[in-house]
């Protein structure tokens, strides 16, 4: 403070305000030794959520700590596939995380890759409680940490850039859940201070600028542990410079398919469309906006900045909807054609917005939303073992090869499956999806209860009440359509237990203890005494639902599960990438088969693979016929636009066929031509 008489007044009371914080959580010198590696990795006890307090707006919901939810069952054979599989091994032979990543000390890439890659690696670690995969998140985590800039700033000093240490704070947020690690917190308040400096003469641009929400969650998350006015003023200097979403949809002009030709007529020819329009209809930027409305709600207590989401994912379901439960986004805003291809890092983010959204609205259809993309799009996008991803994924996915059609402004790589086909964003992002999904199945509600929020098997580990409580789910669930819950609190103790009702299930049976409880939309609330070894039992009624989609088309889906019609596949490697390939997949079957939206469907359920969404061994089948449409073809490698009015053959009778879940089949129709 020797330089007080040349600091502003507002330096000052920042000064002030980082000494009390630092103070506060009895803070150590910036290049203190990490604790040893048992106190930082070994995971942390129970922990009560954090919910915000005044000034911040009330909300319904909290995510628990990281690290609260375990997953079981087939969940957990997913996570284990992930690590087996790029998830676990991606830093051992892809540079871009490897030894010399910018965000480990070396001189390599030092952008978001080496984030993106810990966003999901951090969790995942924990989550099978790996000390390999520990370790690996170590190397970046505590280079990291140590290396913090004098003036606050963190990361590689190569690049300034605000975007990349948004992801990272994410990946802090996270790990301090986990660790409680005491270097987490200074960190953070310092690197908000000094942005909050900083951002008037070098204000967000670009990709910070359209996703300035990622950071506030982090920036609310820090005020929810220390009550630093400096970083509420920080969350509004955000908003005020961050893209205004909500204007953007209060108009909503993007109601095509957009391409680069479309962009530039729209910006009056100028060559400035990719930097401005372009990023409004970037299929991950949009993504990643579907939590500004709700995560703004919290600072700015708005209600109708809340309810915004809705709007939002009206207009996207409107006009560029999808029957996977995602939005066309190739990699910008693509229409409703379900030849057009979605992105994997929109789907990743577009979950992580709705866990997140969930929370803080409420809104038990955002549930629906989530776990159709979660049981759906995400699994489509990568091989059974994780060993291959796509850039793109189509919902009619008839061959995946080289092919520049029918992308709005992706290459020609981008629906192979492979190390990093088209850009390798989506490479370092995808790690996110499930760890971040398990974390967020139980969430604890603002009466001091537990909601179920999403279904999965896991155990639950969390304090109620002040009362530790487990909670034990096993379920074969979306595969299968019964949940059974089992609480085991250390003591008996009263608090609201909140179910989510999936808006598909006509007759819900819930029963607690053998005893009916009734069903009620939305969420159902029991509220009792928990004593060690009550039972819930859930049997979710679904019924198969033909969904009317881009010139009529018909897709089906059952409970939480979207069906389609698997193609053989013959997977022909077009270029080897060390412990990994690229793969190129043609058509060894037809596909163009249109069917009557009264078509008469039977179900058939079989056991739950190893791989849970692997087509191979199709846990559940949809049996059904239809008949050849001769006159649907494909141009480029993509099924042509599903025909308003098909023509079904008269030579060739009707066809038996059978439907699998959308994931399970990499070569696809998932939106058929209706012969109604
Ligand atoms: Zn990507």
């Amino acid at each position: 403070m020797s330089s007080l008489s040349s600091m502003s007044r507002r330096a000052f009371l920042q000064g002030i305000a980082l000494a009390g914080v630092m103070g506060a959580m009895t803070f150590r010198p910036l290049r203190a030794a990490a604790p040893p590696a048992t106190e930082a990795t070994a995971g942390r006890a129970q922990q009560a959520p954090l919910f915000p307090q005044s000034p911040l707006m009330p909300q319904p919901f909290a995510l628990l700590p990281t690290g609260s939810i375990k997953a079981n069952g087939w969940l957990l054979r997913q996570l284990q596939i992930q690590a087996d599989g790029l998830g676990g091994h991606l830093d051992e032979f892809w540079p871009i995380v490897g030894t010399d990543s910018g965000w480990s000390g070396g001189k390599g890439e030092s952008w978001e890759d080496g984030p993106y890659f810990l966003d999901g690696l951090v969790p995942l670690a924990w989550q099978l409680d790996s000390p390999q995969l520990k370790a690996k998140a170590m190397r970046f985590i505590d280079w990291t940490l140590d290396h913090p800039w004098e003036d606050g700033m963190f990361g590689p000093r190569g690049n300034d850039d605000w975007w990349p240490r948004m992801v990272m704070l994410k990946v802090l947020t996270q790990y301090h859940e986990l660790t409680g690690d005491p270097r987490v917190m200074p960190l953070m308040t310092r690197y908000f201070h000094h942005q909050l400096q900083a951002l008037p003469g070098r204000p967000l641009r670009d990709w910070g600028r359209m996703r300035w929400q990622d950071e506030l969650v982090s920036v609310l998350w820090l005020y929810q542990r220390t009550q630093d006015a400096a970083l509420l003023e920080l969350a509004h200097l955000l908003k005020k410079q961050g893209y205004d979403w909500q204007g953007m949809y209060a108009h909503f002009p993007f109601k095509e398919k957009t391409d680069a030709d479309a962009l530039r007529k729209q910006a009056g020819g100028s060559d400035a469309f990719m930097q401005d329009l372009g990023l409004q209809v970037h299929g991950v930027n949009v993504a990643q906006a579907l939590k500004a409305s709700p995560v703004w709600s919290v600072a700015s207590g708005g209600t109708a900045d809340r309810e915004a989401i809705r709007h939002q994912l009206q207009m996207l379901d409107t006009y560029h909807g999808l029957p996977n439960g995602m939005f066309s986004a190739d990699e910008h805003l693509a229409g409703r054609s379900p030849s057009q291809g979605t992105e994997l890092c929109t789907v990743v983010e577009t979950m992580y917005s709705l866990e997140v959204a969930l929370a803080i609205t409420g809104e038990a259809a955002l549930g629906d939303r989530l776990e159709r993309i979660a049981f759906n799009a995400l699994p489509a996008a990568l091989t059974d073992d994780m060993w291959a991803h796509q850039y793109n994924q189509q919902p009619n996915q008839v061959e995946c090869s080289l092919h520049r059609q029918p992308w709005t402004t992706d290459g020609p790589e981008s629906n192979l499956f492979g190390l990093e086909p088209n850009f390798r964003c989506c490479t370092a992002n995808f790690h996110q999806g499930w760890p971040k999904f398990a974390n967020s199945l139980w969430m604890a509600t603002a009466g001091q209860g537990l909601a179920a929020m999403s279904y999965a098997p896991c155990t639950v580990a969390t304090v109620v009440r002040n009362v530790p409580v487990t909670v034990e789910q096993s379920s074969d669930y979306p595969f299968r359509q019964s949940v059974s819950i089992t609480m085991r609190p250390q003591r008996a103790v009263a608090f609201p237990l909140q179910l989510r009702m999936p808006a598909w299930s006509r007759g819900t049976r819930i029963a607690v203890n053998g005893k009916p409880v009734k069903a009620t939309p939305g969420f159902t609330t029991i509220e009792r005494t928990w004593a060690p070894g009550d039972t819930i039992e859930l049997v979710f009624d679904p019924a198969v639902e033909v969904e009317h989609g881009y010139n009529g088309a018909l897709s089906f889906c059952r409970g939480a599960l979207v069906y389609a019609l698997p193609i053989e596949e013959h997977w022909v490697v077009w270029r080897k990438r060390g412990p990994t390939h690229d793969w190129q997949v043609y058509p060894g079957s037809r596909w163009n088969v249109g069917i009557r939206p009264d078509a008469s469907i039977t179900v058939s359920e079989h056991p739950v693979g190893a791989r849970p969404f692997a087509g191979a061994t199709a846990a559940v089948q949809l049996a059904l016929q239809g008949r050849y449409v001769p006159a649907w073809k494909a141009s480029d490698g993509s099924a042509d636009p599903v025909p308003a009015k098909p023509e079904p053959s008269d030579d060739e009778g009707v066809q038996s066929l059978t439907l699998v879940p959308y994931a399970g089949a990499k070569l696809r129709i998932t939106a058929f031509p209706s012969l109604g």
